[in-house]
């Protein structure tokens, strides 16, 4: 290999899925092929920055992962979204937390006058579960975040509220002119509902424009939405057309329904992929399966 493919496969950025279910967990016969875990997506970039967005039930994934590759000593960035049980209730059972030599950052909006420090710890309080965060050997730090934009190493990565109930943070990483943008869970209304906010639409539209991956909540069908009006998610129709509108160049349809099988994320990939050809738009669309992995 030459020296400059040499140097270009280096820079490659992993993303990997670890849970790619919203709400709840969905184990069984009808979830085999997309895998049952609720939210949880790695992002490895060159020198040793590792990010983790959301600590659903995908995250024990990861964790059984980073074990069996005798990784130590970890050290990484955990963003999360916002504290809903989908996105925090994986971080008791990730291993790396209670070794010792491991550093965490675990960053996100507070929710009212309830810290990230206080969320994550909230759930391990002894009424919830057995161990609390006292026992984490890890040197793990807590970090509040705004809508906002800084910079970890060479990384700079932004955030923006989403429409979703309580506090809830989209966040874009820029990298050598390659970027992410993981955004869940979101409502983007349709234009007929009072709450739809233009203004919203087109701050987002900006956040994501031209990303090489969009990570978003496509929880719903279009039919299934006109009862969930209100819930805090997308359909399948506004994603689509919210990410060609954006110009981005790939993507994942992620946070899926539980009562949804297999079969329906198969439908929900065939529907966004049909309205993609009608436009004739440039966006390609996939429906990650958990364990699956890609290079950007
Ligand atoms: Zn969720
Ligand atoms: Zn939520």
């Amino acid at each position: 290999m030459d020296r400059k493919h040499k140097q270009l496969m280096e820079e490659n950025i992993k993303v990997a899925f670890w849970g790619v279910r919203g709400t709840l967990p969905v184990p069984g016969r009808k979830t085999v092929r997309y895998g049952g875990n609720t939210s949880c997506v790695s992002i490895e970039f060159p020198k040793d920055n590792f990010f983790i967005f959301d600590a659903g039930t995908g995250i024990k994934e990861l964790s059984n992962y980073l074990i069996s590759e005798n990784r130590a000593p970890i050290k990484a960035t955990i963003f999360i979204s916002h504290p809903h049980w989908d996105h925090i209730n994986g971080i008791p059972f990730f291993a790396p937390l209670y070794a010792n030599g491991n550093k965490f950052e675990i960053c996100g909006p507070s929710n009212g006058d309830m810290s990230m420090r206080g969320l994550i710890s909230g759930q391990m309080d002894g009424v919830y579960f057995p161990i609390n965060i006292k026992e984490f050997g890890a040197t793990v730090s807590f970090h509040n975040l705004e809508e906002e934009r800084f910079a970890i190493d060479t990384v700079e990565i932004q955030t923006m509220f989403l429409n979703h109930p309580g506090q809830c943070l989209g966040y874009r990483l820029n990298y050598r002119n390659r970027s992410i943008c993981y955004v869940t869970d979101n409502e983007i209304y349709p234009e007929s509902n009072r709450l739809y906010s233009e203004s919203y639409v087109n701050k987002l539209a900006d956040f994501i424009a031209n990303t090489d991956v969009l990570i978003t909540d496509c929880t719903y069908t279009d039919e299934e939405y006109e009862e969930k009006i209100g819930w805090g998610h997308s359909s399948v129709s506004q994603v689509v057309e919210l990410a060609d509108r954006a110009k981005v160049k790939n993507l994942y349809l992620f946070h899926h329904d539980p009562d949804q099988t297999d079969d329906d994320i198969d439908n929900k990939l065939k529907m966004a992929q049909a309205i993609l050809e009608r436009k004739g738009s440039s966006t390609v669309c996939n429906a990650p399966k958990e364990g699956e992995s890609f290079d950007v």
